[in-house]
């Protein structure tokens, strides 16, 4: 292409219509896909730092499809959103995670991803009620994980939904706690279980005197509040022993495993034990 503004705008223009078919394309796919058949979750684990033991797995959604091959999360999920597909999505990650429950110890819980239309376009509360009952699970053992952007918008709905989740007996916690439109008053509001410190913040905590003083804040903030804190996105040793230096009761990240299979975690647990 020539390099005048014409041939730029063409070759710009031409980008926007790929992406926007690939856009449509994963739309469609969405509606008629099925979930059991190209769907699956991979389970990251949360570390108690005090204990050395592994509390909880985080749920992360895998989509493969059979041409496209796997497409990234961050791309899907916010189709899905945007088409209310997440509706029935999310409500498949949800009655496979209760499933999974049953393959861990009974002092191991999972946690899975809410995103916010999953509120507003479906009664969230008696959704989880339903697969709790129908997959005879203890609610303890789910956490739910939402995030920040959720806690904008129609207020008052949004808090008695999340009293009933916890009066189900399922935790909360807010998820990438410190991007986008936080308040440290969410933290006095809602009543979370956990706040979950986003790896940006961790991402250069050896290097930036800035970004420790943010994450110390935050774990102080939440220990005086009374919750539990997740620092996201340990990738290494100096990045760890920082975080327990400050007081972080439980870490997450590549450090200790990257997400792993179902079928992988028996042995995970194992070879964690014996740590
Ligand atoms: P998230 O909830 O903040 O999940 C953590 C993300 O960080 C995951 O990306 C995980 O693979 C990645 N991660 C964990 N440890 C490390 C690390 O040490 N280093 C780096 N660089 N990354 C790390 P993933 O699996 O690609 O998911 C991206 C996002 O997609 C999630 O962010 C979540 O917002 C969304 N998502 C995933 N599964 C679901 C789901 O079932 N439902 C909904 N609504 N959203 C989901
Ligand atoms: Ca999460
Ligand atoms: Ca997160
Ligand atoms: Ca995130």
């Amino acid at each position: 292409a020539k390099a005048d503004g014409r041939g730029v705008f063409r070759f710009y223009e031409r980008g926007m219509n790929k992406r926007l078919q690939r856009r449509r394309a994963l739309e469609a796919e969405l509606r008629s896909a099925n979930l059991d058949e190209q769907f699956h979750l991979v389970f990251q684990p949360i570390i108690d730092l005090g204990m050395n033991k592994v509390t909880a797995f985080e749920a992360l959604l895998r989509w493969t499809h059979p041409t496209l091959g796997p497409i990234p999360p961050d791309e899907f999920i916010s189709i899905a959103e945007d088409t209310g597909a997440i509706v029935p999505l999310g409500e498949w990650v949800l009655r496979q995670v209760c499933l999974e429950t049953k393959r861990l110890p009974d002092d191991i819980s999972i946690a899975a991803n809410l995103s916010p239309m999953q509120f507003k376009r479906d009664d969230i509360v008696s959704t989880v009620a339903r697969l709790l009952e129908e997959t005879e699970t203890e609610a303890h053992r789910l956490e739910l994980e939402i995030t920040e952007t959720l806690l904008l918008e129609d207020n008052r709905k949004l808090h008695a939904d999340l009293r009933r989740l916890r009066k189900l007996g399922s935790r909360i916690s807010l998820d990438d706690f410190g991007t986008g439109y936080s308040s440290l008053s969410y933290l006095q509001k809602f009543a979370f279980d956990k706040v979950k410190i986003d790896r940006l913040f961790i991402k250069d905590i050896t290097k930036s005197a800035d970004q420790a003083a943010i994450v110390q804040t935050i774990l102080n903030l939440s220990y005086t509040l009374g919750m539990t804190t997740v620092v996201e996105g340990v990738e290494t040793e100096e990045q760890l022993r920082i975080i327990r230096a400050m007081g972080g009761s439980e870490a997450q990240g590549n450090l200790f495993s990257k997400p792993i299979r179902s079928e992988e975690i028996a042995e995970f647990l194992a070879e964690h034990k014996r740590k």
